[in-house]
């Protein structure tokens, strides 16, 4: 059994991750980042980021570039590799990569971030890649000049529809309530866009399709029952997202929800592991809390590495 030894692990490689990667390497720390994905987690997938200070607005991936081009400006060292466990001890914690190989570490930073949430409503799964989406960026391309639905009433289907307002002919823009969650600023954009038909109190009952891919939706006001459909060539799906929590060791307490609960430095209940980023149960899932999260912890497992050498 193959053994690497670090002061600190971290695990993945968005904006949360990378800012732990220069913060931990400004400290010293002998620091490994992995990541099984491209870098950047959901922010390499979003558009324009308006709201990150010291930039009025850069596109995701931009940003996304700045944050790896910084860390490795560090050094940081970066592997491109899964993680198949995060084993706790007293002495020292260890990551098991897919492939076999143990790293060893003092601290590890779990930051693994969040995955898209699906709808789960009949067609959803069937027509992944042939019509449902869960990304504007990657997929609004293919319904330039056609007809789209946007289900959703957070940032995100926000934003995205917005986004997708653009390129495509028209957008619905399907929300289960009757007020949006989203910001304000977005909200008063999306009620001024108009080739934006916001279609409130309404739940996807199924999503219709053909050989060639969506044609529709099936719908139900759930005010007054009236069932309706729509005819679509694409619907893209933005109800939230799930912490990526498949790594966190058993005894670390999350929520209801899933998140990972930590006291101010990030740390979890076990000593020396941290958890950072939309993992981590707070007020607010954005970049630059993300961001802080990675300073916090890893100024946090510099001071636990010290004690511990
Ligand atoms: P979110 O804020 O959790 O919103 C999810 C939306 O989906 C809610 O409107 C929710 O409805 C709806 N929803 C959930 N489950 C549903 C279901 N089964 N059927 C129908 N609708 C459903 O998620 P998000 O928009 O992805 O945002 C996540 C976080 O990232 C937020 O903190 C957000 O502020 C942040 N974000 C920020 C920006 C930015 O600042 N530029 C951009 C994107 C995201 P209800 O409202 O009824 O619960």
């Amino acid at each position: 059994m193959s053994e690497v030894n670090y002061d600190l692990i971290i695990v993945g490689g968005g904006p949360a991750g990378l800012s732990a990667g220069i913060y931990a390497k400004r400290a010293a720390l002998n620091t490994v980042l992995v990541e099984k994905g491209a870098m950047g987690g959901q922010v390499a997938i979003t558009k324009g980021v308006e709201n990150y200070p010291g930039f009025i607005d850069i596109e995701g991936f931009d940003l996304c570039n700045k944050f790896l081009e910084h860390s490795k400006s560090y050094d940081l060292e970066i592997l491109n590799k899964e993680i198949d466990a995060i084993k706790p001890d007293i002495e020292h914690h260890r990551v098991r990569l897919v492939d076999g190989t143990y790293l060893k570490a003092h601290a590890v930073i779990i930051a693994t971030g969040g995955t898209a949430r699906k709808l789960e409503v009949e067609g959803e799964e069937e027509n992944f890649g042939k019509g449902v989406s869960y990304c504007a960026t990657c997929d609004g391309f293919f319904f330039r000049g056609k007809t789209v639905a946007v289900v959703g009433g957070g940032d995100t289907a926000l934003e995205d529809a917005l986004y997708l307002a653009k390129i495509t002919k028209k957008v619905y823009l399907i929300h289960r309530r009757d007020e949006f969650r989203g910001s304000r600023i977005l909200q008063q954009r999306v009620f001024a866009q108009s080739n934006i038909e916001i279609t409130l109190d309404t739940v996807v009952g199924s999503i219709d399709s053909d050989d060639s891919g969506v044609t529709g939706l099936s719908l139900e006001n759930v005010k007054n029952g009236e069932m309706f459909s729509i005819k679509v060539e694409g619907v893209f799906i933005f109800v939230g997202f799930s912490p990526n929590n498949r790594m966190v060791p058993a005894g670390i307490k999350k929520n209801r929800t899933g998140y990972v609960i930590t006291d101010e430095k990030c740390e979890t209940e076990i000593p020396g592991i941290f958890a950072i980023g939309d993992i981590r149960q707070k007020y607010a899932n954005q970049i630059v809390l993300a961001a802080a999260d990675g300073c916090t912890a890893a100024l946090a497992a510099a001071h636990f590495v010290e004690t511990r050498t």
